[in-house]
C-alpha cells in the first residue's frame, strides 16, 4: 500500500541539552558514552528500551572476547573493562572456548547502570530517536519519540551508536544495506533451564566438536588453522531431530551454538535458531521474524530435549528481549574499510585502536590465533552527507554500522571491535568540543594523546 498522509507542523518541547549525545546503548554507545564522560564534557546516553546494553542485554549474547585465543594481541581500551567489571560484579563466568569472560546478560544491565553513574553519564530510556533537528546545514540535536510524548534534545556533538546508522539515515546521510537474500540471518536467543550439567558435558566430552565440523550444515571457510580448535556446536542432535521428524527436514537453519551451563541447570545465550532474508529496518520483516524465531526455538527445544543428552528435562528460561540483528545499514565514511584491511594487517595515521584478525560472518570464520590484528581508522567513524545533501559534521557513528564492505563488517560488528570505535567516538567528540573544532574536522593527534591517557592501544 503506497498511501501517504501529511502531518501537521508540531511545537515540541525541549527536554534536555548536552554537548554530546549518543543513541543507542550497546557495546558502542555505552563505550562512546563513558569514553566522552571521561574526556571531560556533559553526555547523554538515550536508549529506546529499557536497560543499557544493546546486544549484550537485549538478545542475551553473552561472548563478548570469545575469539582470545593464548596468541591474540587484543584490544586495551574500555572494551576489557566489560570483562572486568562484569567479574567484579558477579555478573561473568569463564567462556568455554576461549581466555575470555562470558558475560552474565541479565547482571550485566547492572553492570551498566552502575557503570554509566560511576563515569557521570545522564541516562535516558525507553526513548527512541525518531529524527534530527537541524539549523540550516548544522545538526543541533535529535527529536526522540516515548510514553512522554515526542520530545526534543539539543546537542553539540552527536554519536549515532543505533547499529542500524537511524540517526545517519535520518539525517541524511549516505548508507548501504546488503542485499536481503546475502544478509547475514537474524537469530531469537534463548536460554533453557532444567538441564542435566554433568551429562551434557559428558556427551561433548564423548563427541568433541572442532570449527571444522560447523562446515556440515554451513559453508564456512577458514584459515585452517581454526579447524582442530574445540568449538561449543551443536548439530547432531538436529540431524536426528531432522530424521525423526521433530524437526521438518528442510528446516536447515535451526542448529548452533551453545555457551553457559551453570551449576542450577540454566544454559544461556543458545544461538541455535538461524534465519536469512529479515531486513532488520523493516518492521515487517521484524514482527515475522519475531514470531517465526519463537516458533523455530521452540522446536529446537524439542529437538534438545529428545536427542541432546542432558536436556531431557529441560524448558524454556526465557527468550532474548528482542530479536537478534546482525546486518543492516552501514554508512559510506571518509574511509570505507574493506575486506583486504581486516585480512591483512592495515595500518592507518588515523588509528583509534586495535583489533585483532577476528572475521565472523559471511561463510568466513578466522580466529586470531597469531597476534595478527588491524587498526580501526578514524575516517570510518565519519559518515558521508548524500551528494547535495546537507552536511554531517558533528555526527559520528559508533558499532556495527562503521563504513566498510561486507567482510570488514564481519570484523567490525563483533562487540569488542564496537567499544574500540565506540571510545573513538566518544573522545573525538569530546576534543573537537574542546578544542573549538568540527567532530569530522579534529585533531587527530589530540584525539590519540586522550585516548592514550584512557589506556588504549593505537598500534
Ligand atoms: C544472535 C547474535 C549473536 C551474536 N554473537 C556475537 C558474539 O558471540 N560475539 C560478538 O562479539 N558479537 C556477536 N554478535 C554481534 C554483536 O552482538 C553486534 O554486532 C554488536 O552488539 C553491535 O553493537 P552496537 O553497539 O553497534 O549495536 P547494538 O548492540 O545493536 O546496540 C544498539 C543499541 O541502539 C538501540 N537503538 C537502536 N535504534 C535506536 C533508536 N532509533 N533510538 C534509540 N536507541 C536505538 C538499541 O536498542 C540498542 O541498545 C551477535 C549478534 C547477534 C544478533
Amino acid at each position: 500500500m503506497n498511501r501517504e498522509i501529511r502531518e501537521p507542523e508540531r511545537v515540541t518541547p525541549v527536554i534536555a541539552e548536552t554537548d554530546v549525545l549518543v543513541l543507542g546503548s550497546g557495546p558502542g554507545g555505552l563505550s562512546a558514552a563513558v569514553a566522552a564522560a571521561r574526556a571531560g564534557v556533559d553526555t547523554m546516553l538515550v536508549e529506546r528500551y529499557g536497560c543499557f546494553g544493546g546486544n549484550l542485554t537485549h538478545v542475551g549474547v553473552e561472548g563478548i572476547a570469545w575469539y582470545r585465543q593464548g596468541d591474540t594481541v587484543d584490544v586495551e581500551g574500555i572494551g576489557i573493562e566489560f570483562e572486568q567489571r562484569a567479574r567484579k560484579q558477579g555478573a561473568a563466568e569463564r567462556e568455554v572456548q576461549s581466555n575470555s569472560e562470558a558475560i552474565h546478560a541479565e547482571l550485566f544491565k547492572v553492570v551498566a547502570d552502575d557503570w554509566i553513574a560511576e563515569a557521570g553519564v545522564r541516562p535516558l530510556l525507553h526513548s527512541t530517536a525518531a529524527d534530527v533537528i537541524r539549523d540550516g546545514d548544522t545538526l543541533r540535536g535529535v527529536i526522540i519519540q516515548n510514553k512522554s510524548g515526542r520530545q526534543a534534545i539539543l546537542a553539540k556533538r552527536m554519536i549515532d551508536a543505533t547499529g542500524d546508522a537511524d540517526l545517519v539515515h535520518l539525517a541524511g546521510g549516505e548508507c548501504v544495506k546488503t542485499e536481503k537474500e546475502k544478509m547475514l540471518g537474524v537469530t531469537v536467543m534463548f536460554s533453557c533451564t532444567g538441564v542435566d550439567k554433568a551429562r551434557f558435558l559428558e556427551y561433548v566430552k564423548a563427541n568433541p566438536v572442532k570449527y571444522k565440523d560447523w562446515g556440515r550444515n554451513w559453508d564456512m571457510e577458514t584459515s585452517g588453522k581454526e579447524d582442530e580448535l574445540f568449538s561449543p556446536y551443536l548439530e547432531e542432535p538436529f540431524e536426528k531431530a531432522r530424521a525423526a521428524g521433530v524437526i521438518p527436514p528442510g528446516l536447515k537453519g535451526i542448529g548452533g551454538t551453545w555457551s553457559t551451563i551453570s551449576d542450577h541447570g540454566e544454559a544461556t545465550y543458545l544461538n541455535m535458531v538461524h534465519m536469512n532474508e529479515y531486513d532488520g529496518t523493516d518492521v515487517w520483516d521484524l514482527t515475522r521474524a519475531e514470531i517465526e524465531g519463537r516458533r523455530q526455538a521452540m522446536q529446537a527445544i524439542r529437538a534438545l530435549n529428545r536427542f541432546a543428552p542432558g536436556f531431557g528435562d529441560a524448558r524454556l528460561r526465557n527468550f532474548g528481549m528482542t530479536v537478534g540483528i546482525r546486518d543492516t545499514r552501514k554508512i559510506r565514511g571518509r574511509y570505507d574499510l574493506t575486506e583486504d584491511d581486516v585480512r591483512n594487517q592495515a595500518r592507518f595515521d588515523d588509528s583509534i585502536g586495535i583489533f585483532p584478525e577476528f572475521i565472523d560472518g559471511y561463510g568466513v570464520l578466522i580466529l586470531p590465533t597469531t597476534g595478527r590484528y588491524f587498526h580501526v581508522p578514524f575516517g570510518a567513524l565519519i559518515p558521508k552527507a548524500a551528494a547535495g545533501g546537507p552536511g554531517l559534521e558533528n555526527l559520528l557513528v559508533a558499532g556495527r554500522s562503521i563504513a566498510g564492505d561486507a567482510i570488514s563488517h564481519a570484523a567490525v560488528r563483533n562487540m569488542m571491535c564496537c567499544t574500540v570505535s565506540g571510545q573513538g567516538a566518544g573522545v573525538a567528540s569530546a576534543v573537537s568540543l574542546k578544542t573549538g573544532t568540527s567532530a569530522a574536522g579534529v585533531n587527530i593527534a589530540g584525539v590519540q594523546a586522550e585516548l592514550r591517557r584512557q589506556g588504549v592501544r593505537l598500534h
